[in-house]
C-alpha cells in the first residue's frame, strides 16, 4: 500500500506509483505544463483551501494563453480538487494541480499532442523556513533578469517559466541567500522566483505592477485587499533597484511563502533589520483570514462540507466557496 495520498489523473484518482507518463511526452521536453500551487489549511471545520476557485480560473488562463484545451471546466476542477484532498485524509496540505502536453507527435508543435491534468496533494511546512516568518529572510537582487514582455507570458502559471525561476533560486541558494529578487528586463522591480515583492516606505505600500513581467499573485491580491480594508494605500508601481535598500519594511508574498518578511538585501539591512510593524499587521491579518471559519470574504472552500468522512459524496458536488 502507498503512503503517499492517491492522485487525480485525467478523471480519477490513482495510486501514487501509477500516475506515470511516457519519457517522449512533450512536456518534458518542452516544458509545456500550466501548474498550480494552493494550500489548504487545518481549521475547526476541517480542511479548507484558500481562494481555490481563483486558482483553478488562473490554471484556465495559463491554458488559454499557451493554446491549450485542459478539457474541464473550472467548476470541475475545483471538484477534483476537494475530492483529491478529501480522500488524502490530510488536514492541511499543499495542492498541485497541473496540465501538461502528453506523448503525440514530437517536435516544437504541440497542438496534436494529448492534453492530461493532474492533482496531487502532500504536507509542506514554511517554505522558507519555519523561522523565516517571524525573523525575515536574506536575500539578493539577482543576475538574472525576468523575462521581457513580448518573451514568455508571465501571466501564465507555465512549468517552462521556472527555468528562469530555478535559475534565480540555484544563485541565490549557491551565494549563501534564501531567494533572489529579479529585476524586470528595464532594470525595475520585479518579483522572486516564486514569490510576489511589496516595499513600504513612509507608511507607504508598494508592489510592483503587472506590467513587470510578474505573476499575478493571488497572495498578492490577497494581501492587497487585507491591507486596503485596513486604511493602508497600497500603491502598484515601477519601483528602482535602489528602493530596497531605502525601504523601512519589505516583504514577499506566495502560497509557499505565504507572507515572509526580508530582512536583508545584498547585505543592506532594511529598516532596524526585523520584521517591521506594518509587515507583521498584515502577516497576522492574512493568516487569520486562513483558518477564520466565518469566512467573510467566501476564501475558504471547506473540504468536509463537499466530502463526508469517507470521501464519499465530493464528486459531482458543486465546490463553492462558502
Ligand atoms: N510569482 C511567481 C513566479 C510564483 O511562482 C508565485 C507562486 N505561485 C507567485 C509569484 C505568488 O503567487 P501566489 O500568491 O498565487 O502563490
Amino acid at each position: 500500500m502507498s503512503q503517499h495520498p492517491r492522485i487525480w489523473f485525467n478523471g480519477e484518482l490513482v495510486a501514487y506509483e501509477d500516475a506515470t507518463i511516457h519519457v517522449l511526452s512533450h512536456v518534458i521536453h518542452y516544458g509545456s505544463s500550466v501548474f498550480e500551487g494552493i494550500r489548504a489549511y487545518e481549521t475547526d471545520r476541517g480542511p479548507a483551501i484558500f481562494r481555490l476557485e481563483e486558482h483553478m480560473s488562473r490554471l484556465i488562463d495559463s491554458a488559454k494563453i499557451h493554446r491549450m484545451d485542459v478539457g474541464y471546466t473550472v467548476d470541475e476542477l475545483c471538484d477534483a480538487v476537494v475530492e483529491t484532498v478529501g480522500e488524502s485524509g490530510l488536514e492541511a496540505c499543499y495542492i498541485r494541480p497541473i496540465s501538461f502536453r502528453g506523448h503525440g507527435p514530437m517536435g516544437v508543435n504541440p497542438l496534436k499532442n494529448p492534453v492530461h491534468t493532474a492533482i496531487a496533494v502532500w504536507e509542506w511546512g514554511q517554505y522558507l523556513g519555519a523561522e523565516a516568518i517571524e525573523r525575515g529572510v536574506e536575500v539578493q537582487v539577482s543576475s538574472w533578469n525576468r523575462p521581457a514582455p513580448n518573451t514568455l507570458p508571465a501571466m501564465a502559471k507555465a512549468g517552462g517559466n521556472y527555468l528562469g525561476g530555478s535559475l534565480i533560486k540555484m544563485e541565490a541558494v549557491l551565494n549563501g541567500f534564501s531567494e533572489g529578487i529579479a529585476l524586470s528586463v528595464d532594470g525595475l522591480l520585479s518579483e522572486g522566483s516564486g514569490e510576489n515583492l511589496f516595499v513600504i516606505r513612509d507608511g507607504e505600500i508598494a508592489t510592483p505592477p503587472q506590467t513587470l513581467s510578474i505573476l499575478p499573485g493571488i497572495t498578492r491580491d490577497s494581501v492587497i485587499q487585507i491591507a486596503r480594508d485596513r486604511g493602508y494605500t497600497v500603491t502598484e508601481r515601477s519601483l528602482p533597484r535602489e528602493a530596497l535598500y531605502l525601504a523601512d519594511e519589505l516583504f514577499f508574498t506566495g502560497t509557499a511563502a505565504e507572507v515572509t518578511p526580508i530582512r536583508t538585501v545584498d547585505h543592506y539591512e532594511i529598516g532596524s533589520g526585523s520584521r517591521g510593524p506594518i509587515t507583521e499587521e498584515l502577516q497576522t491579518a492574512y493568516f487569520q483570514s486562513l483558518r477564520d471559519t466565518a469566512n467573510p470574504k467566501g476564501w475558504l472552500t471547506f473540504v468536509n462540507d463537499h466530502a463526508g468522512p469517507s470521501g464519499d459524496g465530493a464528486a459531482g458536488q458543486p465546490a463553492v466557496t462558502s
